[in-house]
This record gives C-alpha cells, structure tokens and sequence, in this order.
C-alpha cells in the first residue's frame, strides 16, 4: 500500500483504512457516487473515550462539550451524544440541530458572538449553559431574569484577556487581539458583572475562554486556565459552577505528519493540573469543560474520489478526479493532506512521476494536491484523502456540483449517514423561485 504525503511516499503498516481495497470502493461506488466522505465510526469513539480518559482521570468533575460547528454531520453529532458528550453550539441554527437530534437541553452550551433577544430567551427557558460573549446580551438575559424573578437565572460569561507569550500573539493569523467575548482590561468585565448582579435572581456561574492559537500549545492553555482560575476567585468564588477553557487542542494526526504536538495526556496534565491547584481546598470543585473540535473528528472522516483521468499539459501530468479541493480543504492551504492511491490495476503505470491532483470546478486553484512524487495514479483509481473531518462538510461551498454523500463505517458495516444530494435538494424549490 502506498502514501503520499507533501511529495512523498511512504510505507506505512499502520495505515487505519487499509481495509479499503479497490473492490471494497468500486461496491461504495454503486451505492454512494463516485466520490464520497467515509465516517470512521470507530475511530470518533476512540477519539472521544481518549480525551475523556485524559482529563477525567486527573479532574473528575470534567465534560466534553463538542464544538458543532466543526462538523455538524447530525449522525456524528449524536453518536457523540450518546458518548457523553454536550453539545457546544455557536448560533441558533446550531442550537436546534442539537434538540432535533434529541439532545437534552440541559447538556447544551450555547456560545457564539451572535444571538437574539429570542435565542437568549430559548435558551434560559430551557436552562442550556448559556456563555455570553458581549455587553449587548446583558440586557436581554436582565428582561429575562425580571420577567421571570421566581427563577434562578445561571449565567457564564465569555471573557476576553491577553494570552500573548513575551510580547508575541499566540492567536491564529497573528492577531493582536481577539475580538471574542468580554474584555477584562479594560473593566468591561466589572462592568458586566455589576449590571448583572443588579438583578437579583441572576447568578454569575461560569467563565469561558476560547482562543484559536497558532500553535495550540500547551503554554496558552495553561495561561488560559490560570487567568480563568483567578479572575473567578476575584470574581464569582460565590456562585463558581464551571470553568470552560474552549476548544483549541490538537488531535493525534495520521502517521506521516512527523511534527510533534501535545498529547491528550499533555494538555490534561496542563489544564488539571492548574484546576486542581487552584481549587485544591475546596469541598466542590468547579466542573472543568473542554470543547474540542478538531481534536475529536479531523481524522475521522476519509474523502474517496475517482480519478477520471490523468493528462499531460506539456511537461505537467495533472490527475483529474471527481472532487474538488471544497471537499478535502476549503481554506485551500498549500499543505498535501496524508493520502493513499488505490490502484485498479496494480502493475500500471511504471516508475515514479511529479503529478498535481485537480477537481472539477473551473477555478486554475482547484488543487486538491500538489506535486505528489509517485506512480501516476490511472482513470478508475482511487484516491484516498485523510484527515479531512474537521472544517470541510461544514465549508463545503454549493459550487457547481452537489455536495457528495457521507458514508459512516462502523467495523466494516457501511450505511449512508448523508445522501448525495441532488438537483431538488440543491435547488430547493421551498426557498428558490422558479
Ligand atoms: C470553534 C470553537 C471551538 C472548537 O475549536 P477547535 O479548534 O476546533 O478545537 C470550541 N469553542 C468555541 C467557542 C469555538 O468557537
């Protein structure tokens, strides 16, 4: 079996979908279209059962909740629901899919810059862990809590605060600051907590703090934690319930990826250890909640398309194949993800080729690979992409061709967990005019 990654190939036995030979596709084929994602029921299990094990071992009041938005397959989302996990959503929208696919309200965290009046309202009334990210929401949570004074009133607040490491920015794109949640600096915080505690049945209960870091090290996290920590001892000793450090960790990558990232047992060495510093004499520990995203699904989905052919452009073999980079990478970086080749006929071409591996779409962009080093791959091979769960289903623009189905395989047994979607769903005739 062969693999490719950033232009080379390597030998790798521990391959995870070395099940999936030419014979096994070409019958996915017939039932799915020729290109499709593949959901490793398994692997999402191991993933979740990991991080829990991590954190739960060393900090027992410890919760999951997964970051929706990251892959919102509502199959996945309730496999992890019956994992564990809580629902962590950032919009109505999102909100809704967890109580269509049966989440109990009380199990979701509703986060997020944008909500209503009536999302606000929704969500208290259903007693969700409600994180407010921005003194515009005081107001709405405060005719909440006054047109209601017989109910108690559980508030988290998102905080904002300066996680740069000796004068540099830890935050993705280099950001200066985020432009999340509730800046502590400048007394906003003071502020938000005093117009909240003017009502008497609103209680301050928790703290957040997401930040998505460049590099998801572990010393963010352990300056997140210990902000965090301290600002709701200054803060909210009284009424403290949980402490939600966000999301931002790094899942274990496929093999060819030789770069060293923190383990689950790294960043739950980090985070715990802080929680059960800080928290060491006190009778009820605050509930620590990690909400990953990446670190739960981005190897757990496989992205299978057809190569439809492979041509010559004067010095240049470009593979073309029933897929597009939407399906394998929609930020289009530059970086090859971990694939596999899988050959219909395996004595083919001979000897090894520079080739780029490109979709359908009419953008020159459309790479889904570039420069792989290896046999040119033919017409009615495979090409296996890894490591595309995080960030793809849920970016995948409607350009040009429907968006292709997603089969969940669960130790060999496949069934359809998204159709391929067609003209009537594509074009849905309860929104378009015809
Ligand atoms: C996006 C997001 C997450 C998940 O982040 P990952 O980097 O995918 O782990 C968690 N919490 C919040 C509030 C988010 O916006």
């Amino acid at each position: 079996m062969e693999r490719s990654i950033a232009g080379t190939v390597t030998n790798s036995p521990e391959f995870e979908h070395e099940l999936l030979d030419h014979d096994s596709i070409q019958q996915l084929e017939d039932e799915h279209g020729s290109s499709f994602y593949v959901l490793n029921v398994k692997k999402l299990r191991e993933n979740y059962q990991k991080i829990d094990k991590a954190f739960r071992s060393r900090y027992a009041n410890f919760i999951i909740g997964y970051s929706y938005k990251t892959n919102y397959l509502p199959y996945l989302c309730k496999e992890l629901s019956k994992l564990g996990a809580y629902a962590e959503v950032v919009s109505r929208l999102e909100y809704d899919l967890a109580l269509k696919i049966g989440e109990d309200p009380k199990r979701i965290i509703f986060n997020g810059p944008l909500k209503t009046i009536d999302d606000i309202n929704y969500a208290l009334t259903n007693k969700s862990i409600l994180n407010i990210d921005s003194l515009y929401e005081i107001d709405f949570v405060k005719r909440f809590a006054a047109r209601n004074p017989e109910v108690e009133v559980p508030i988290g607040l998102r905080v904002n605060f300066d996680i740069s490491q000796n004068g540099f920015s830890a935050l993705q794109e280099g950001y200066k600051y985020s432009r999340f949640g509730i800046c502590v600096n400048n007394g906003n915080l003071e502020y938000a907590l005093t117009e909240l505690n003017k009502m008497e049945n609103i209680r301050i209960v928790g703290l957040h703090g997401h930040f998505s870091t460049k590099d998801r090290s572990l010393e963010s996290f352990k300056i997140i934690t210990q902000n965090l920590c301290t600002l709701a001892k200054e803060n909210i000793m009284n009424s403290l319930e949980y402490i939600d450090v966000g999301g931002g960790i790094y899942g274990e990558l496929p093999k060819p990826y030789d770069m060293f990232v923190p383990t689950f047992d790294d960043y739950a060495e980090t985070i715990c250890g802080i929680m059960n510093k800080e928290f060491s004499d006190y009778h009820k520990k605050p509930l620590l909640i990690l909400e990953p995203g990446v670190a739960m699904v981005a190897n757990v989905f496989l992205f299978i398309a057809k190569v439809i052919e492979s041509k010559k452009i004067r010095d240049d073999y470009f593979v073309l194949v029933d897929g597009s980079v939407h399906n394998v990478k929609p930020t289009m970086h530059k970086n090859n993800l971990p694939m596999k080749i899988v050959r219909r006929n395996h004595d083919g071409s001979k000897g090894k080729k520079v080739f780029n591996i490109v979709g359908y779409t009419c953008m020159e962009k459309d790479y889904l690979a570039s420069e792989i080093k290896d046999r040119l791959p033919m017409k009615d091979d495979y090409i296996i992409f890894e490591n595309v769960g995080a960030y793809t289903i849920v970016f995948n623009p409607p350009f040009i061709k429907e968006r292709p189905g997603i089969v969940a395989m669960d130790n060999m047994e496949f069934t359809a967990a998204r159709k391929k979607e067609t003209l009537r769903q594509f074009f849905n005739d309860e929104i378009y005019v015809f």
